[in-house]
């Protein structure tokens, strides 16, 4: 038997199609479009992308977009002052800025200046914070969308056990705090554990965030249990996940790469800012997203 194709491209569209309905009932009401601003520094091919394509899907779901591409020798003090009055612009729902910052850049200074409840990309400590003790925030995209593919598959997450492999701020910890909020028993491998196998293979759910191109492995997984590969590594024969393809032949349902959880992101990302718009605006966030 082979495992369910979870289709995070499919889910994704569908997401953005109900972020553009409440952004149009959002500007009908307030008077003016949800606004996202999106800082560039420098010129990385893959980021000038990822900002591209992040623009469109915002104009896409009917919001305001604000590009700042500033060149790759901003000083820290240019930049904090954007942040600032990005942070102080009443058009402005949500900021993110494109990382990986130029090196001579303090990344956590600037991640940290942003207005909390603009942080759209859910990176600010005090994000973090709300999101380890249970309060409304802004959650990090790629976990986020995860989270929102597994509900559709298991409605009745509590109880289940879930393996987290990788703990990054920007993946593997919100991850393992979002399936803990829904009651998972939640095990977060990482570099230093010493049989990851030994702990995936008791998982009902297995999310992959190791950047390591099919790290894990058929023979780990529990039959039936389902499997979100968060990775994406450019390799040779094209992009391909942190899980062995052959995992699709043990498991429930599984994401694939591409196509499962890379759509999510921008997504979800469109969300949050729709969130952060609301919020901001005192209107309640709309139940569906
Ligand atoms: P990271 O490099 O910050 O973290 C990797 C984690 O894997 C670390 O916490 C590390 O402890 C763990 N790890 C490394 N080797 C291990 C081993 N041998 N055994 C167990 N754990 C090990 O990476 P990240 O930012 O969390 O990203 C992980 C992957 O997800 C990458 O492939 C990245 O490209 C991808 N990613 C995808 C999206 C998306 O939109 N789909 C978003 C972010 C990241």
């Amino acid at each position: 038997m082979s495992a369910r194709i979870i289709d995070g491209k499919a889910f994704a569209a569908a997401l953005r199609v109900r972020v553009g309905q409440a952004a149009s009932h959002f500007t009908a009401r307030i008077g003016r479009k949800p606004g996202l601003a999106v800082v560039l520094v420098g010129e990385d091919p893959a980021s000038s992308v990822y900002v591209r394509s992040k623009g469109k899907a915002t104009v896409a779901a009917g919001m305001e977009s604000i590009e700042h591409r500033l060149p790759a020798d901003t000083d820290q003090a240019t930049l904090t002052a954007l942040i600032d009055r990005l942070n102080a612009d009443e058009a402005v729902d949500g900021i993110l800025v494109q990382l990986p910052l130029p090196r001579h850049i303090d990344e956590r200074a600037v991640l940290t200046r942003i207005d909390p409840d603009k942080d759209v990309d859910g990176f600010h400590p005090v994000n973090a914070g709300r999101l380890a003790t249970g309060i409304d925030g802004l959650v990090p995209c790629t976990p986020l969308g995860c989270l929102m593919l597994l509900r559709d598959i298991h409605p009745h997450l509590a109880g289940l056990e879930a393996v987290v492999i990788g703990r990054s701020n920007i993946v593997g910890k919100p991850m393992a705090a979002l399936l803990l909020q829904e009651s998972c028993t939640v095990t977060t491998v990482h570099s230093r554990t010493r049989d990851v196998m030994a702990h995936v293979r008791m998982a009902d759910i297995v999310v992959a965030a190791v950047g390591i191109p099919g790290f894990v492995r058929r023979d780990w997984i529990k039959p039936g249990a389902t499997v979100i590969d968060v990775g994406i590594n450019r390799t040779e024969t094209g992009l391909v996940g942190d899980v062995d393809p052959a995992v699709a032949e043990v498991a429930g349902a599984i994401t694939p790469v591409p196509g499962g959880v890379g759509p999510m992101t921008i997504a979800v990302l469109m969300r949050n800012t729709l969130v952060a718009a609301c919020r901001r605006a005192g209107l309640p966030a709309p139940d569906a997203l």
